[in-house]
């Protein structure tokens, strides 16, 4: 019996280790995107299972019980996946995500957004953004071309930056003072977000409220079907070791 874990986050890679240490049959899903990716300990595959038909089929092959689903807060299609693929009743799923909302919706200075497009007409006054939501959804912002933004990505985007972006590849986590001093040699008069939340990504926030930078975040997408979840690793490998025996 194996449990599948869908990941891509700081969170998938606590799990699979706690789960390898306790001796359950783990395999971590990767989607690929990145290069040069974290890998957790235990199995690893990677690359999209081919819709919800390949990963039904994927968790029969496999022998797959039990499967948490560890994604990105914002990987909403794998996750609708899941819940699809995993209708079986001899099979269980399970949701580990991090809690969002770093702040009050209603924190002065700060915005909330339904998606990237509402990003954009939000942040339309700013002449120097730091622009943190991805490479996917980078395209959308080329609308500011005409502004000093500094974009943050993992690995860089497939397309050619405007002259006037300045490009940082990295991968947090990140620490509260190097985004303060990230943000003030920037001058950065705007910082767009996710509400990835976790404290992978609050440092730049807690940066941008000390430095009084306005920020405007995008809300997490809605979620398909109303997943059970678990809230922390040990409670995952607790769930995942009752199953598996
Ligand atoms: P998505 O839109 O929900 O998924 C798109 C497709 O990618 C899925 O239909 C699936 O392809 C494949 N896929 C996604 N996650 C997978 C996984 N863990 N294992 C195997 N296939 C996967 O996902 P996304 O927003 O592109 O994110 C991709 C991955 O990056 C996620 O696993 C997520 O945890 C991680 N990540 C995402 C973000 C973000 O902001 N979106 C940030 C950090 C990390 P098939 O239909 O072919 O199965």
């Amino acid at each position: 019996m194996t449990v599948l874990v869908l990941g891509g986050t700081a969170e998938a890679r606590a799990l699979a280790a706690g789960l390898v240490a306790a001796g359950v049959d783990v395999v971590s899903s990767l989607a690929g995107r990145v290069a040069d990716p974290a890998l957790p300990v235990g199995r690893v595959r990677v690359g999209g299972f081919g819709g919800v038909a390949g990963l039904a089929r994927y968790l029969v092959q496999e022998r797959i019980t039990t499967v948490i689903d560890a994604t990105h807060p914002f990987a909403a299609q794998i996750s609708a996946h899941a819940v699809e693929a995993t209708a079986a009743p001899d099979v269980r799923l399970r949701r580990r995500e991090r809690p969002g909302g770093t702040r009050a919706p209603g924190a002065p200075g700060w915005s909330w957004v339904p998606a990237t497009a509402a990003a954009v007409v939000a942040g339309a006054a700013c002449t120097r953004p730091f622009l943190t939501t991805g490479r996917q959804s980078l395209e959308e912002f080329l609308g500011w071309a005409d502004r000093d933004a500094l974009v943050r990505v993992v690995d860089r985007p497939t397309f050619t930056l405007p002259p006037r972006w300045q490009l940082l590849c990295s991968r947090g986590p990140y620490e509260v003072a190097a985004e303060r001093a990230l943000l003030s040699q920037h001058q950065a008069d705007l910082l767009v977000t996710k509400d990835s939340g976790g404290t992978h990504t609050s440092a730049k926030l807690h940066a941008a409220g000390e430095l009084g930078v306005r920020v405007v975040v995008i809300s997490r997408p809605p979620r398909a079907g109303a997943t059970l979840t678990v809230a922390d690793v040990a409670t995952a490998v607790a769930f995942c070791r009752r199953s598996s025996s």
